[in-house]
């Protein structure tokens, strides 16, 4: 039981998977390697998790901390269906503890109330085709603890023929993770640093789980992977840690999963570092071709060539990026370069989206379906 774990008089929400007894008649989660071991009316760490009676239940089914309308380069996956919209949203918690957190009033909320939006799974996916949207995105805060509502909303997607998206830390137990994966998509990844060290003082979590994650969803699935790293000045973003990264993903993973290096700015409890200045992430860019990686980006800067698809065969310019408006586009209707006929790794329409770079937050209830 963690330590932030608390006692609660009513827990309302739906039986969870994933769980035993033991011994002492605790019941121990087992949807992330945190493992919270639960009295009665105790909450895990993630907050949204909780034992009622002999079982978990999931507190924050079918509520969520709201919706928007947003491009799918901002998740960051540039080779999911670029251009196209994707309806946002998160509810509220998360199974880590990083000190940099950029989502905090989400992931650290205690307050139910932050859930303002109720919507069953079938009422989002309703509205993410009223919408317009070729997917929905479990983001914000981690889906991995909204494991069971996450997995009804992607079903009912599926079923209008609308994909899911998780972003996520990968922090998460092998069983919960297989029946998790069977629902999604695409997934982005955050990769927060090839050190244990790191993981274990800023984020209190492990990189060894988060590194099976990406090996099991590159080897074992057919979801679609890209990668973040956002880089912490002085934190994780020495050159020799990049490189070490970048070889190991190269390596376990193969050089087309995409990798995405974003810029940090200040916030929650590290507030004491400066933003990410643009050099060290076009830095890390040279790092990772260097390493043999074939798609890497720079992002929450103004780059255009580090926000742009090149052709990993001959270099051509595939996809013109300017922040999340897309500009050229030379990716022939099946996904080849125009230039050389290589394919681009990834899922492509015949077209680029439209959506451009606007974000549009909405309310579920204002959506005529
Ligand atoms: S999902 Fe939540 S309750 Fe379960 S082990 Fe992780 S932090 Fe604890």
């Amino acid at each position: 039981m963690s330590k932030t774990a608390e006692r609660v008089d009513e827990i309302a929400g739906v039986e969870a998977r994933y769980w035993h007894a033991l011994p002492d008649g605790r019941i121990q989660c087992d949807v992330c390697p945190r493992a919270c071991k639960l009295h009665e009316g105790q909450r895990g760490l993630c907050f949204v998790r909780a034992r009622r009676g002999d079982g978990i239940v999931l507190t924050s089914y079918g509520r969520s901390s709201g919706y928007c309308v947003d491009p799918i380069e901002k998740k960051p996956l540039n080779h999911f269906f670029p251009g196209t919209p994707v309806l946002s949203f998160g509810t509220a918690g998360c199974n880590l503890a990083c000190r940099f957190c950029q989502n905090w009033d989400i992931s650290k909320s205690r307050e139910m109330d932050t859930l303002a939006d109720a919507a069953s799974p079938e009422r989002i996916a309703a509205a993410a085709a009223a919408l317009g949207c070729r997917s929905v995105a479990f983001t914000y805060n981690d889906p991995v603890i909204f494991h069971e509502y996450a997995i009804d909303v992607a079903d009912a997607c599926r079923a209008r023929g609308i994909k899911s998206v998780a972003v996520t830390a990968g922090y998460q137990c092998a069983q919960a993770r297989a029946e998790f994966y069977r629902h999604m998509d695409a997934a982005n990844v955050d990769l927060k640093a090839f050190s244990e060290d790191f993981y274990k003082r800023v984020c209190s979590g492990e990189l060894a789980a988060v590194l099976e994650t990406l090996v099991y969803l590159k080897r074992e699935t057919e979801v679609w992977l890209e990668i973040t790293n956002l880089m912490i000045p002085g934190e994780n973003d020495s050159p020799a840690e990049t490189e070490a990264m970048c070889r190991w993903i190269a390596e376990k993973l193969g050089p087309d999963v995409p990798l995405h290096f974003t810029a940090f700015h200040p916030d929650w409890k590290m507030r004491d570092r400066p933003p990410t200045p643009p050099a060290t992430l076009a830095r890390a860019r040279r790092i990772a071709q260097a390493s043999g990686l074939q798609y890497v980006y720079t992002g929450n800067v103004h780059d255009r060539s580090g926000g742009s698809t090149y052709c990993h065969a001959c270099g051509a310019l595939l996809i013109e990026r300017d922040w999340y408006e897309l500009g050229e586009w030379n990716l022939t209707a099946d996904g080849r370069c125009v230039a050389c006929g290589a394919a681009c790794a990834g899922h492509f329409a015949p077209r680029p989206g439209s959506w451009g770079a606007k974000r549009q937050p909405v309310r579920l209830a204002g959506i005529a379906v």
